[in-house]
């Protein structure tokens, strides 16, 4: 590769990384039980799903298909972003291998996921692979002979353990597929976690060591009252693996503002290490940062349907480099 940029080339995609699946097709194995997410909407989605006949001939049928369409509406309306990696959710397994059914709190199957992509050229594959899973090496196989991007976990929910060494095999594949590893880092919020310590991006390093390409989903950055601040170890290790990125997502919510403000201030070096997210379908919140949009532009950004752009342009006031939008087109298995 020469160090020359080639001026003909056209410039890289801006790929939005973070972008969540949600679907009501249980005969296609979709779970979402109720009361199992903490997030006010997702929780009002599972609660629907639960109460009136009309409500539920809506979300058996028509669901799916809206939620698609109104997310590839607002892509196609974005003057910024290109494309959205849609994200798959895996069950619970235990260390052995057997889906832990009562853990399981949601599934959104990955065929959900290549169907999407495969119907819309503006969403990229994101699967879910529980590395606990008895077919785990093969289904990443699957996966990337699927189209693939990456592989999502949230760790504290989905109970893998990172730093398990039995998963080491599980590590060598994806290395080996090119397939990087998007994982939830700090506390989890939206849904219930049991295991909030398989967040901490300490455990990370045997991931990093098997040479994955590894983005730590929110950057290490939970909430400011969680007992653990893990945000410090996730910037410590940038140093140590240049294969570790951070993504950007849910960093508006004033619980995770301090740390997209203090890491576009302070830490020029770790942003040049994180990549765009949003975390769609979670809303943004512009009045939160009307010190730097100023009162009548974040009212304006709060009455605006462009949800993409709206997000960047909240994070590029925050002190967010332009740089970060096109970050992921580099590192993704495209
Ligand atoms: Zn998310």
């Amino acid at each position: 590769m020469s160090d020359t940029p080639d001026r003909t080339a056209s410039p890289a995609p801006c790929i939005d990384i973070h972008v969540h699946m949600v679907s009501t097709r249980e005969d296609r194995g979709v779970v979402l039980k109720k009361g199992a997410l903490g997030d006010p909407g997702m929780r009002l989605l599972a609660d629907l799903r639960h109460s009136s006949l009309r409500w539920n001939a809506f979300l058996e049928k028509r669901f799916d298909a809206w939620y698609l369409e109104s997310l590839v509406r607002k892509l196609r309306m974005s003057g910024r972003v290109d494309k959205a990696v849609l994200l798959g959710f895996d069950a619970a397994y235990a260390t052995d291998g057997r889906r832990d059914e009562a853990a399981t709190l949601a599934i959104m199957p990955n065929d959900l996921i290549f169907e999407a992509a495969e119907k819309y050229e503006e969403l990229l594959p994101g699967p879910s692979v529980n590395p606990y899973r008895p077919d785990a090496i093969e289904e990443l196989e699957r996966c990337r002979e699927r189209g693939a991007v990456l592989i999502k976990w949230v760790p504290n929910t989905q109970l893998m353990d990172p730093a398990d060494e039995r998963i080491a095999p599980f590590y060598e594949k994806m290395a080996a597929l090119g397939l990087p590893l998007l994982t939830h880092t700090g506390y989890e919020h939206a849904m219930k976690a049991p295991r909030q310590e398989f967040g901490d991006p300490r455990r990370l390093r045997l991931a990093l060591e098997c040479g994955v390409t590894v983005i730590a989903a929110h950057a290490g950055a939970s909430g400011v009252h969680d007992p653990v601040e893990y945000f410090p170890f996730f910037i410590e290790m940038l140093d140590e693996f240049p294969n570790l990125y951070g993504d950007l997502a849910a960093l508006t919510w004033i619980n995770r503002k301090k740390y997209l403000v203090d890491m576009a201030r302070d830490l020029p070096q770790a942003m040049d290490r994180m990549v765009h997210g949003t975390d769609y379908p979670v809303p943004v919140w512009p009045l939160f940062f009307r010190e730097f949009l100023g009162a009548p532009r974040a009212l304006a950004l709060t009455a605006s349907r462009n949800y993409f752009d709206v997000e960047i342009e909240v994070k590029l006031a925050a002190g967010m480099p332009e740089a970060v939008l096109t970050r992921a087109a580099s590192i993704l298995a495209l």
